[in-house]
């Protein structure tokens, strides 16, 4: 792997191979699901474009680095990545070779010409709006695109090629949705992403036909405020996130659908009620909280307080009562007092969550947060997120010391350590290692889990059919 880490995967059908060197890419993406399906959509652009996958940035034609505005100090981290890829960008030219430098994501958009104004060895700034874009620019070799089109990229976004989606794996993200209108005084996704916009239902289910007739088996439909979903449904009409789900179901091919990430204030009766109906459904739901305060809810803008995710939960449990919840927090929002933390701990202690991440808050430039008076210490950030750390963990170790003995169909998606083995995700989205013949890839395979470790579980294949229950999603 090179020291730039590793790209994504997007491998050529070997046609460009069989007819010549083509150039080479390598895309490195930053943060969320939603990045990681925007450089997959980015390679199929360049795949169409004629260049094939590199794991190594110095041999690289084009270079694409997907930013994230979410990372602390987002900016500053961009451009020092900036600089050793211009050293390399140098040395190239020095050896006769030309490299195409683009900036793409959150940042790109945040920052717009001002990257390349800063960082003059960028050739082309795309934000996440415009990628369909990207074979103009990449022919006129350098340019800015930061305006939010009028057009869908969607509908210019080539396919992804067959041998593209194989060397993907089985498990594949579907944006949705993007863009956010809730505006929380903390994140800055709806001035980076823009407004809500869903995708028509019938061109995700194409999208996710052709994935599963590639091998894809296991579909997350992702999207900033994935659960306000509200697409142009086959019939002409309005289709929610649970009538998407439940036409996804449908597709052949398809075993295991997910969704994330959600905002409570989305989790609609009919959603919750796909939990209990929806069979290929993980029981699993990210649910982002952030606080267990009102007070902070408030000033975070969440538009929901601790009451209303509580019953949510409860509901949500009451349709599926072998759900796990998962949950985002963050500590030492501007004004948090002792009480508040106490209250989100008192929080995480009722929902038992199975896994949570839980963040430091950090200032995101222009949004109405990070202006507030009330700026809560670092020493103080740093003991509450501990104290909430060592809570989350404790839950997290419980529910995977829970698993031992019970029965889970699980996804193969590829290969362990040792021949003869391979890893899969259960439906809690928890990292299993078994012996398992390598036919079993991408199949739903019935497991029994025999021990937990700190960041997967060990499984054996159950030989005899395991009674049909509820348990084996
Ligand atoms: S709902 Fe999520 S994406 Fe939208 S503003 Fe709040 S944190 Fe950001």
């Amino acid at each position: 792997m090179s020291k730039f880490g590793s790209p994504v995967a997007a491998a050529t059908d070997g046609a460009a191979e069989a007819s010549g060197p083509a150039p080479r890419m390598f895309i490195k993406s930053f943060g969320c699901q939603m990045n990681v399906y925007d450089s997959q959509r980015m390679a199929d652009v360049a795949i169409g474009e004629g260049y094939r996958e590199t794991e190594r940035i110095e041999d690289a034609d084009l270079v694409i680095l997907n930013t994230c505005h979410i990372r602390e100090r987002a900016s500053e981290k961009v451009f020092s990545e900036l600089g050793k890829i211009r050293e390399l960008k140098e040395a190239r030219a020095t050896a006769g070779l030309s490299t195409t430098l683009v900036v793409a994501g959150c940042v790109a958009q945040a920052e717009g010409a001002e990257i390349r104004r800063r960082q003059p060895a960028v050739d082309i700034v795309v934000g996440p709006q415009s990628y369909h874009r990207l074979p103009s620019l990449l022919r006129a070799e350098r340019g800015v695109e930061t305006e939010f089109p009028p057009e869908s990229k969607f509908d210019h976004l080539p396919p992804s090629t067959p041998a593209a989606v194989r060397a993907r794996g089985v498990s594949a993200f579907v944006t949705v949705q993007e863009g956010c209108d809730k505006f929380c005084s903390f994140c800055v996704v709806p001035y980076t992403r823009g407004a809500e916009a869903s995708r028509p239902a019938a061109d995700i289910l194409a999208e996710i036909g052709a994935l599963a007739r590639a091998g894809a088996r296991e579909f997350t439909l992702i999207g900033q405020n994935v659960n306000a979903y509200h697409g142009r449904s086959e019939s002409g009409g309005v289709a929610r996130l649970a009538d998407l789900l439940a036409a996804a179901a449908r597709v052949p091919g398809v075993l295991r659908l997910r969704y994330s990430t959600s905002h409570p204030l989305d989790m609609s009766e009919d959603l919750i009620r796909a939990h209990a109906e929806n069979e290929k459904l993980a029981p699993h739901l990210h649910l982002p909280v952030q606080s267990g305060s009102d007070r902070i809810l408030a000033v975070m803008n969440r538009r929901h307080g601790v009451r209303g995710y509580l019953e949510i939960v409860a509901r949500v449990r009451e349709a599926r009562p072998d759900i796990a919840f998962s949950s985002d927090f963050i500590v030492g929002f501007p004004g948090e007092t002792d009480a508040d933390f106490e209250a989100t701990l008192a929080l995480a202690r009722e929902v038992e969550f199975a896994s949570a991440y839980a963040f430091k808050y950090s200032p995101r430039p222009g949004t109405p947060a990070a202006d507030a008076a009330a700026q809560v210490d670092i020493a103080t950030k740093e003991r509450r997120l501990a104290t909430l750390q060592q809570l989350l963990e404790a839950q997290r170790q419980a529910f995977n010391s829970a698993t031992v003995g019970r029965r889970f169909a699980v996804i193969f998606d590829k290969p362990g350590r040792r021949p003869g083995q391979l890893i899969g995700r259960t439906p809690y989205m928890q990292s299993v290692h078994a012996d398992v013949d390598a036919s079993r890839m991408g199949e739903l395979t019935e497991i029994e889990i025999t021990g937990v470790k700190p960041n997967s579980l060990a499984g054996r294949v159950v030989t005899q059919p395991a009674r049909r229950s509820r348990e084996v999603a």
